[in-house]
């Protein structure tokens, strides 16, 4: 505060001076779960603490307007986000999310995850995120072509290979991601294979991408299995959301001998204590579009889910979904969270007072962007790696985290997540100290 400044009119407390006008203090929504998170490592981070406010202010962010042409002739305008949370340890780099929900303070939450997570596994980026406030079911394909390329060209002002790398996230795949490319290099009049990861193969994207995310919950959720001294062979696991990420994690614990038990989805929820078959649940859900009436399940209310018997919980889809109204319901003993940002913090507080371990987004989903960043560097130096040698890969980069920072958990006797935060605002931090400040 400078000697000019009113004390009465300038809001001291921690909390008030870090959010900014843009968002209703009164509800901040998910970006207000990050700060508590950004709160409680606080005081792990030694000198460095000085520089913390820097990790609760987003870098930069754009707002635009999609208007565009529907199918019936009218015009539609959505509402489109880019976040570039924080670039000290390199580009931004994150996922763009179609979903009805998306608000500014969801894409912010989810930029600022996309900076713990890359440090977390040492990637060299900082976090970012972007989102369109649109239902996509509600769009034919040739209208999301259109609202996807006018998307890309507004945020194209700070996109790039070297500036910030988009990738899929929540109802946006390798389409998607053919178009943003298409329409950046359309732009710059180059084709810019490295502005955007998870493509299609054929088009500049990597193997084994599609199943990264759901390769990489798998890789860390059968290590703090072994830590725990849970056997992967019959353990019975509980899976909500079954695409990109739950589908593939699903499949991976089958066939490593795990007993899907239930699966959760938009369309319903199932049980079965015989255990389902992820493959034939899949095909199930491709011919009659919906999970429910899978043959040899029960159905059971979306609320069941949380009280399932089982030794493992993954949550694979929004965020916000393990609550004070669930958490206390939970049977497993580990969870793994496939999704960003599942669990509120008051929850995660319940859930290590139960003993309940959790694997945290920022370490268990790292897998999609780990792949995401083997692609960049393929795209660089336009030399393709076989599958093997991206999962090898993959598997040591998460297996190698994991382990690391279990035993930073062990040495502060904190819980995963809070280890997981040390060691990545450290490193964001000590990037960020080292660079100082411009001017
Ligand atoms: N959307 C994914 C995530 O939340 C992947 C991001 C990326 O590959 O850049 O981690």
């Amino acid at each position: 505060m400078t000697a000019t400044q009113d004390p009465a009119q300038t809001p001291t407390p921690a909390r008030a001076h870090a959010i900014p006008s843009y968002l209703d203090p009164n509800n901040i929504g998910p970006y207000e779960i990050f700060l508590e998170q950004v709160e409680r490592v606080t005081p792990y981070l030694g000198k460095l603490a000085f520089w913390v406010e820097t990790l609760k202010r987003p870098k930069r962010i754009l707002v635009v307007d999609i208007p565009v042409h529907l199918d019936d002739g009218s015009i539609a305008h959505f509402e489109g986000y880019r976040v570039q949370h924080n670039t000290s340890r390199g580009p931004a780099k994150g996922g763009v999310r179609f979903h009805q929900d998306v608000t500014l303070s969801e894409v912010m939450a989810l930029s600022a995850w996309m900076t713990i997570k890359n440090a977390a596994v040492n990637l060299p980026y900082g976090g970012g995120k972007g989102g369109i406030r649109l239902d996509p079911r509600q769009y034919s394909t040739s209208e999301l072509e259109r609202i996807t390329r006018r998307y890309t060209s507004e945020i194209g002002l700070i996109i790039g290979p070297d500036k910030d790398i988009p990738a899929p996230d929540v109802n946006t795949g390798p389409q998607t991601m053919a178009w943003m490319m298409d329409t950046y290099s359309m732009n710059v009049g180059r084709t810019a294979t490295g502005v955007v990861t998870g493509k299609p193969v054929s088009l500049g994207g990597s193997l084994g991408r599609a199943d990264a995310t759901g390769r990489g919950v798998f890789v860390t959720g059968a290590e703090a299995m072994q830590n725990l001294g849970m056997p992967l062979e019959g353990a019975r696991i509980a899976i909500q959301g079954f695409g990109n990420v739950g589908e593939a994690a699903a499949r991976i614990f089958f066939e490593h001998g795990a007993k899907i038990v239930a699966i959760q989805d938009v369309t319903g929820t199932i049980h079965s204590e015989r255990g389902i078959d992820p493959g034939a649940a899949l095909a199930h859900l491709r011919a009659t579009g919906r999970i429910t009436d899978f043959p040899g399940t029960e159905e059971i209310t979306r609320d069941d889910f949380w009280g399932v018997d089982c030794d493992v919980m993954i949550p694979a889809a929004l965020e916000k979904q393990i609550t004070l109204a669930n958490a206390d319901r939970i049977r497993a003993k580990l969870i793994v969270e496939g999704a960003n940002g599942p669990t509120i913090p008051a929850a995660d507080d319940l859930l290590a007072e139960k003993g309940i371990t959790v694997v945290p987004d920022v370490l268990a989903n790292a897998g999609g962007v780990t792949v995401s960043y083997f692609e960049w560097v393929q795209d660089f130096s336009s030399f393709f790696w076989t599958e093997d040698e991206i999962n090898n890969r993959l598997d040591r980069i998460m297996r190698d985290a994991f382990r690391s920072l279990w035993a930073v958990k062990e040495q502060h006797g904190v819980t995963l997540r809070t280890a997981v935060y040390i060691v990545a605002c450290t490193r964001v931090l000590e990037a960020r100290a080292l660079r100082g400040l411009y001017p």
